[in-house]
């Protein structure tokens, strides 16, 4: 089969693979239909982890099931399916608890397991014609009849909708409440849409990019340049000074691209500052852990130091982590299927798997207009 891999840092090429295949009775096979590229995936493409070179790449997955272990049955052939991007059994103590991007059991003694995710277990990625589903009556959600029209929309339920969500559920947003959202990435949009679906009232996002900001705009949120002034001023003087009530981190670990240099990211910082005494920042930006045999890299990943003071100060509390997709994709599927959201208006590019390298390049540097790509394999 076709697929991406991960040769180094950015340089990811399109190569013939051997087929992904059943592993156990309890996988499921799917022929993908749509992949995107992720801003996680920069993470690893960027080569900031231990991603091992000729890895597949690919955590945001949508498809067709063509084969079923002997123990599946709830999911069938012919079943058009989108694949949470994070791996559970389904009967841990995490999953039981719908804690599924923490599964103890796909991953062991490490956070969580992904598709195609440096650090996340041994799974291969999507980006490709067929991929391996673990547990597959767990990690497959069988859409509805109007997939194939709607593919689009849907296959943002492997991780950027109910991610969006997640942040604006670890910030615990209520009606009524004024939230200010860092980042305006596919995932910093969809927790501007999530944070309106809840009712909030006054919803304001950050960033430096005006492609990015201008879909806030449409979204009906409040959009804050940093390059246009100070954005921790601006996001005070809308709140009357007091802050806002909920904070969202979407971005994460960030690398300068102009230069190519790696730079803090001061994104917790702002949160401490503009979100009021005693309010909530969600912080679903990831910080790769630090590598103990980085010894040159402590303050550039994980370990990014924040003032921790002025937090406890203002006696703010935090939820992290990754979106427990599962979760939160039962109700944010049926609102697509009711035509409530169209996630799909974050899409910039629909392109051929094959056009993957050029894709990952343009989303990296953040290039005007390259907001969203879903690859056709
Ligand atoms: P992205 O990296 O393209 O989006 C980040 C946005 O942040 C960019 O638009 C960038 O211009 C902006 N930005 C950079 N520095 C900023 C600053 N100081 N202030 C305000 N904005 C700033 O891609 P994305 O797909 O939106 O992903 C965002 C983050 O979410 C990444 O860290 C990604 O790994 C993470 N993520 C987490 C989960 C999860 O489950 N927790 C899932 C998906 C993605
Ligand atoms: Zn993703």
């Amino acid at each position: 089969m076709r697929a991406l891999v991960y040769n180094g840092p950015r340089d990811v090429q399109v190569v013939d693979m051997p087929d992904a295949q059943i592993e156990r009775a309890t996988d499921v096979l799917v022929k993908i239909t749509s992949t995107n590229i992720c801003g996680s995936d920069l993470h690893m493409y960027e080569g900031r982890t231990d991603m091992e070179p000729g890895r597949i790449l690919g955590h945001e997955n949508l498809g067709e099931v063509i084969e079923v272990g002997a123990a599946v049955d709830r999911v069938k052939v012919g079943d058009r399916v989108c694949l949470p991007f994070n791996i559970g059994c389904g009967f841990c103590a995490n999953c039981e608890k719908g804690l599924s991007g923490f599964c103890l059991t796909c991953n062991p003694g490490m956070a969580g397991a992904a598709y195609g995710f440096a650090g996340m277990g041994p799974y291969s990625g999507g980006q490709a014609e067929y991929l391996r589903v673990p547990y597959g009556d767990f990690n497959c959600l069988v859409l509805p009849r109007d997939s194939q029209e709607k593919e689009s929309d849907y296959v943002m339920l492997s991780d950027i909708f109910p991610t969006g969500y997640h942040a604006t559920e670890l910030a615990g947003v209520q009606p009524g409440d004024n939230v200010v959202i860092y980042g305006a990435g596919p995932v910093g949009l969809m927790a501007a849409c999530s944070a309106t679906l809840r009712g909030a009232a006054m919803v304001m996002v950050v960033d430096t990019h005006k492609d990015r900001l201008t879909l806030a705009e449409k979204l009906g949120a409040i959009a804050i340049d940093d390059t246009e002034g100070n954005g921790v001023e601006q996001v005070m003087e809308l709140t009357g000074g007091q802050g806002a009530d909920r904070g969202c981190e979407c971005v994460g670990y960030q690398c300068c691209n102009m230069h190519h240099e790696e730079v803090p990211n001061l994104t917790m910082n702002n949160l401490v500052a503009t979100v009021k005494a005693t309010g909530r920042i969600g912080v679903v930006g990831v910080f790769v852990p630090e590598d103990p045999n980085s010894p040159d890299k402590l303050q550039r990943r994980g370990q990014l130091a924040f003032d921790f003071g002025a937090f406890w100060n203002k006696g703010q509390s935090m939820g992290t982590g990754q979106a427990n997709v599962k979760a939160y994709n039962r109700f944010l599927s049926r609102l697509i299927e009711k035509d409530k959201v169209k996630p799909s208006w974050i899409v910039s590019h629909e392109l051929p798997l094959e056009q993957a390298p050029e894709a990952y390049q343009n989303f990296d540097q953040r290039k005007n207009g390259w907001t969203k790509v879903v690859l056709k394999p």
